[in-house]
């Protein structure tokens, strides 16, 4: 048998890589070595090699070459690269994992890529750190390559994925401190003033935390677990946050990460200013740094009014952008602007917080939770009065254990008695006691409904979910008990303990939607929450009933103050978030979601950035209409993605990709 020209060089290589394995074989272990071939290190099972060596001597005997082309390559795919050590990444595990052929994975794995490359930046530009964000950006603008920036993996879309350059974040994320500043950091003589920058600890007057404010700037691949820790060496602590503190500070700010509180506006309006470095030229005027000659900018962006005063700014690299729309745009832009290298968040002196949980049903919360037209913005007193307000909410009605079927055509309050609540109410407190009992203080414990509808079963988190699978009507029950375990009259910590409500991050998935809590005049409704709460629980005995598929968690309610930012979910509007959780592998866990999210379109809702599961589409102009603001987003994204450097899977769906 005779190849052509093509196959027989083809043939040559293989034979030739089948070489390079057996002279490099080096046995590590009995039934593994590893081998070099095209200068990559792989691991070569032992029975392999032996195989390798047979089929090359037969081919020195006089064997068709063409012929032991297949014992060749049945051999060769039992081979694997050799990953170094942490190289298989989590987005979570922030491991130092870079090169070709490393995989990515989201936390729970429903997003994988396999980039081009995979970038572990120190450094914005240092010419000693190889993959400096500049280096990336020069050389995926030198390629053609598109880039995105991932934070730790925590969103469940395609926000944080590109099929060639992606960046893990976390080897850059140091605090500025004047022992080792970061570059292009800000300093307190540059800023216009009132707040002062902490560069390290900051001694307050006395104890008045909504007062006494400061700015600290940080890298942006700071989790959030990690800046807590930081803020309280300093005597201070993040206005407000979400549930949990594995997220990046800027991964958390690019999808606008919201806790709860109607005076409390999610994440992006806590930055007071950010240093992007980009590929696109903004049009627009700046203030100090240079122009650069390989096509990668810097730039410092605030809003007009911005911290940093223009006539003192004199950063030697980084163009200072004080533009409204810009700074609005780039805090909630989902990586496809460039790479944040650095941040500066409004914080507030080192507190504390006393927690309050007590279970109601749904009519008694409806009430305490009416527009009050005496109030300043038609308020509810319980939202006025308490600094963090949240509640979860039974997607089952309950009697006597049991469900109760809904009648269709039967007005929803009719069942409101039947839904069991459980509201969470948080205030400042002063300093506490270090005296106080445990059960009051410092307490952990299983403060998340997950953990306490997990530990009643005793048994490992994969039974759990076949036995519910298996008996799915336990659920509701299950659900319910769970709900009673986090009753708790009085807990007191830090902020940042309380708001962490100690979530396994594996343990469960969630979507979440953003509802306008505004009518026609701007004030307080609580119309199209109360319409999503009926919706899903129509929604949630449909499923029930008629595919034995089940809500395995409660939903949950928050409230978050109007977003500057102008894609975040809360742009424009007071907004209730409703998340609607599911432990991890139930029967139909995503179908489930997927008809509680796109229910709620139609009301006005805007889905999470991170927590949706790429239902959100360009299609119809969806997006216009849920953001008004989208085309003065769109303006500026324009011009730091002309190159389409930031162009993913992301912006495919959503139909912002730029073609050159
Ligand atoms: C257990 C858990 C609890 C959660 N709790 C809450 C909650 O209470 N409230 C809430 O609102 N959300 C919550 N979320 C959602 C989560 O906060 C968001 O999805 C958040 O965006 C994840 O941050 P991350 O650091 O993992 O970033 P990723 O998910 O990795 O990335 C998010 C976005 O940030 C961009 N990005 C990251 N770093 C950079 C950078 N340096 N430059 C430019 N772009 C960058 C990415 O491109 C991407 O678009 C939770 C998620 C989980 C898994």
């Amino acid at each position: 048998m005779r190849a052509s020209r093509k196959a027989s060089v083809f043939i040559d290589k293989l034979i030739d890589t089948a070489k390079q394995l057996v002279n490099s074989f080096n046995p590590v272990h009995p039934e593994l070595g590893v081998s070099s071939a095209h200068g990559k290190d792989v691991h070569v099972p032992t029975p392999v090699n032996r195989t390798l060596v047979q089929i090359l001597r037969s081919l020195e005997q006089g064997a068709e070459k063409v012929e032991l082309v297949p014992r060749i390559i049945e051999q060769l795919v039992q081979t694997r690269p050799v990953v170094p050590a942490r190289a298989a990444t989590s987005g979570f595990a922030g491991a130092p994992a870079s090169g070709p052929r490393q995989k990515w994975t989201n936390q729970i794995a429903n997003q994988v890529v396999e980039p081009l490359q995979l970038f572990y930046p120190r450094s914005l530009n240092d010419p000693a750190d190889p993959q400096s964000i500049a280096a990336i950006l020069s050389r995926a603008r030198t390629t053609g390559c598109a880039v995105k920036a991932a934070g730790s993996g925590h969103s469940y879309s395609d926000v944080a994925t590109t099929p060639d350059f992606l960046i893990n974040t976390h080897g850059y994320r140091r605090v500025a401190s004047t022992q080792s500043p970061l570059t292009g950091q800000l300093s307190p003589s540059a800023l216009r003033g009132p707040l002062q920058l902490s560069l390290g600890p900051i001694n307050w007057p006395g104890y008045d935390p909504e007062k006494n404010h400061a700015l600290i700037e940080m890298e942006a691949g700071i989790t959030i677990h990690d800046l807590n820790q930081e803020l309280q060496r300093r005597n201070l602590g993040l206005m407000n946050m979400g549930g949990y503190d594995g997220q990046t500070i800027i991964g958390a700010t690019s999808t606008s990460t919201h806790g709860s509180g109607i005076t409390l506006p999610p994440f992006p309006d806590m930055v007071r200013s950010l240093v992007l470095a980009t590929t696109g030229r903004w049009n627009g005027p700046t203030v100090g740094g240079k122009e650069p000659t390989d096509g990668v900018y810097f730039y410092r962006i605030e809003p007009k009014d911005g911290i940093t005063d223009p006539a003192k700014y004199s950063d030697p690299l980084i163009q200072l952008i004080q533009d409204d729309d810009c700074f609005h745009a780039a805090i909630c832009s989902m990586g496809c602007f460039g790479v944040i290298y650095s941040v500066v968040f409004e914080v507030m002196q080192l507190y504390w917080l006393e927690e309050n949980r007590s279970e109601t049903t749904l009519d008694k919360l409806m009430s305490e939770l009416q527009a009050k037209p005496n109030n300043p913005g038609h308020f509810p007193d319980v939202l006025q009065n308490t600094r963090n307000y949240e509640v979860i909410i039974h997607p089952y009605p309950m009697r006597n254990g049991k469900v109760v079927d809904m009648e269709p055509n039967a007005p929803p309050e009719t069942y409101y008695p039947y839904f069991k609540c459980l509201v969470t109410k948080r205030n400042i407190v002063p300093r506490p006691d270090d005296n106080l009992p445990d059960y009051i203080l410092g307490r952990s414990g299983h403060r998340n409904v997950f953990a306490q509808f997990l530990s009643l079963f005793q048994v490992s988190f994969e039974l759990v979910v076949a036995l519910v699978n298996l008996y799915p009507a336990i659920i509701p029950f299950t659900i319910d008990t769970a709900m009673d375990n986090l009753v708790d009259d009085k807990y007191i910590n830090y902020s940042f303990d309380i708001y962490n409500l100690g979530l396994n991050q594996d343990a469960g998935f969630a979507a979440e939607v953003g509802l306008s809590l505004e009518d026609d005049q701007g004030n307080y409704t609580p119309r199209y929450f109360k319409e999503a709460i009926d919706r899903i629980h129509r929604l949630a005995q449909r499923a029930r009933q008629q595919g034995e598929q089940y809500q395995t968690s409660p939903f949950s309610l928050r409230f978050v103050k109007a977003s500057n930012a102008l894609l975040s979910m809360m742009n424009g509007r007071n907004t209730a978030m409703i998340e609607m959780d599911m432990l991890t592998g139930t029967y139909a866990g995503s179908e489930v979601m997927y008809r509680y999210e796109t229910s709620m379109y139609p009301i006005g809702g805007r889905p999470h950035w991170g927590l949706d599961f790429d239902n959100i589409t360009g299609s119809n102009n969806l997006l216009g209409k849920m953001y008004p603001t989208l085309d003065r987003w769109v303006g500026v994204y324009r011009q730091f993605n002309a190159l389409g450097t930031f162009n993913s899977s992301f912006t495919n769906r959503l139909g912002f990709t730029v073609l050159e």
